[in-house]
């Protein structure tokens, strides 16, 4: 048409469509679940919409999806009646990406196809994804409520630029055809569109359809007639998914393997999800909730701004994704769908902020994420190591933000120790208060800023040569942590390097005699050596922790500790 103009692609979207049409072609068929969710995302936004103007139904109530296949001309549609989009909206979608953390994310890529296609599917590869398998592409779209002339028009080659304009199209919603490369042929067959949709797009709420071939009609056609070899082929519209929201149906009905497709449709994730816990609760508060542990981090765990939260659903009715209020930030890592019944229709942002329901429906939640790892932690012992691995930083910030789970989060934590000296984190609270030593009343730790400084500390010389175990800590957030854990089983926590050491009944009464005669014996050498270093240090003592080293600092009880120092200095405080 006279108004079509072409434009650049953002540069963050030419890196991303190189690479990954490079690195994602052994996975290219996950473009079909990536533009059959668009328009599901499309179909929920139009109902949310419709909640309050009815008119943008436009007498069509009856939301659905539609895939078309021409071999000949070798094209893949998926059409939609969903919302649609507006000039300008296909401009930004369909031409930048406005995620936070994208410039972070495009700077892990390494060029390793293994690494960088893991990376890119917990990125999200969305409507780009077409191009993997596609040379050219083409979208028509009218957003509701707006007039057939208002439709647009959006084409590419993928490579950097894209045309866009006006076009007439009386219905509203969108359809994305594609063009596909000569290799892929193998899209454009019935049974393999039909597997890839109930492989990955069964369980979306939204039916989606297919011309399929009708052999019935064509059998009857054919009758009895032996002569009559040739029938024309005849179709039939069928619906090929299920269509039922997941979440809904009834848990004994719901295989594993669909479970698995439901958490990579809404986390986009390419792993597998570690475990999961589906409830339907009725009582008090009414909901469905469906938790998913995933089984790796994703590359922007510790951006602030990452998107993070659940699928909210009230009522069965999309409302919005990543809703944040339904976790703590420590199980930020989590993904999943609440539906509730007693939220209203018209709740926003705003309203969840500071809603009674929504503070019980967070505790509630918590309480059965903590409780499906403790139970992960029981049954499943190595599949919570694979856990910890990847999260354990992330529930170590638990005790200081979530002061009423601290016990049941303390259960939980794992870190390295001397019992096995590894630098894996697989040792349990739990297990170190059994292996306490008759007499021994705390639990003992020693944080440095690596493992191996830990590991190697002249604090552990007497606890070594007495056979007590002592945590060794090293992750930025643990001296934090230990700041608000306090005990463990009525254990307190002893940081080793602080203040005066007690072993308390540890010792026995001859030490005890021995330690007193040495700090006689050196009173004045200590005195004249505090001198010496007055400027430096607060106090100089004997001391009876060391065995080897000749000597060693600590801090004052009440200090800070030394990890915790370092960690403000690095922050220029
Ligand atoms: P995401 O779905 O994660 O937002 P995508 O790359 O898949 O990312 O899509 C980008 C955006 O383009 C969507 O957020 C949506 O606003 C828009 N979009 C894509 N497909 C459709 C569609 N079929 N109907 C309406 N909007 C769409
Ligand atoms: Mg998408």
């Amino acid at each position: 048409t006279a108004t079509t103009e072409k434009r650049e692609f953002q540069t963050e979207v030419k890196q991303l469509l190189h690479l990954m049409v490079h690195s994602l072609y052994s996975n290219k068929e996950i473009f079909l679940r990536e533009l059959i969710s668009n328009a599901s995302d499309a179909a929920d936004k139009l109902a949310f919409a419709a909640l309050e103007d009815d008119s943008l139904y436009e007498n069509d109530g009856d939301l659905r999806i539609r895939i078309d296949f021409d071999e000949k001309k070798k094209t893949l549609t998926v059409t939609d009646n969903g919302i649609g989009m507006t000039h300008d909206e296909v401009v930004s979608n369909l031409g930048t990406i406005a995620r936070s953390g994208t410039a972070e994310f495009l700077q892990q890529l390494s060029g390793d196809r293994q690494k960088d296609s893991r990376l890119i599917g917990q990125f999200g590869v969305g409507f780009y994804s077409a191009f993997i398998v596609a040379d050219k592409v083409e979208v028509r779209t009218r957003k509701a409520g707006m007039a057939p002339a208002e439709g647009v028009f959006w084409s590419s080659e993928g490579s950097g630029e894209f045309e866009v304009g006006q076009v007439e199209k009386a219905e509203r919603g969108t359809e994305v055809k594609l063009f596909l490369k000569k290799e892929e042929k193998e899209f454009l067959d019935e049974w393999r569109l039909r597997n890839l949709v109930s492989k990955y797009s069964d369980h979306i709420s939204v039916p989606v359809m297919m011309e399929v071939r009708d052999y019935e009609a064509e059998a009857a056609e054919k009758g009895d007639d032996e002569d009559k070899k040739k029938v024309e082929p005849k179709y039939k519209l069928e619906k090929i998914n299920t269509a039922t929201a997941l979440w809904t149906r009834d848990k004994s009905e719901i295989t594993e393997e669909e479970y698995q497709s439901f958490y990579k449709h809404i986390s986009h994730d390419f792993n597998e999800a570690l475990t999961w816990s589906h409830n339907r609760v009725e009582g008090k508060l009414n909901y469905t909730s469906l938790l998913y542990v995933p089984s790796k981090a994703p590359f922007d765990l510790w951006n602030r701004d990452a998107q993070r939260g659940l699928k909210l659903y009230v009522q069965r009715v999309f409302i919005m994704d990543d809703a944040e209020q339904f976790l703590p930030l420590y199980l930020r890592f989590m993904k999943g769908v609440i539906d509730s019944n007693d939220l209203s229709l018209n709740v926003s942002r705003e309203i969840l902020q500071n809603d009674k329901t929504v503070s019980s429906l967070k505790t509630a939640l918590t309480k059965r994420t903590l409780d499906m790892l403790e139970k992960m932690a029981k049954k499943k012992p190595e599949q919570y190591q694979q856990f910890w691995d990847e999260f354990g930083q992330v529930l170590k910030e638990g005790p200081a933000e979530d002061f009423a789970n601290r016990e049941k989060i303390a259960g939980l934590l794992r870190f390295a120790s001397t019992h096995t000296a590894d630098e894996t984190q697989n040792v349990a609270l739990k297990g170190y208060v059994e292996r306490m030593k008759e007499g021994q009343k705390a639990i003992y730790y020693v944080a440095a800023d690596s493992h191996n400084a830990a590991l190697g500390s002249p604090h552990l010389e007497v606890f070594r040569k007495k056979g007590i175990e002592v945590l060794l800590l090293s992750d930025r957030v643990d001296e934090w942590l230990m700041g608000h854990l306090n005990e463990f089983e009525d254990k307190p926590f002893q940081d080793i390097a602080k203040g005066e050491l007690d072993l308390g009944d540890l010792e026995d009464e001859e030490e005890k005699k021995k330690h007193e005669e040495t700090d006689k014996a050196f009173e004045s050498l200590t005195a004249q050596i505090a001198k010496e270093l007055e400027d430096d240090v607060k106090d100089v003592r004997t001391t009876h922790r060391l065995t080897d080293s000749p000597a060693c600092l600590v801090v004052g009880e009440h200090d800070m500790g030394a990890q915790m120092q370092r960690l403000l200095e690095a922050a220029g405080q």
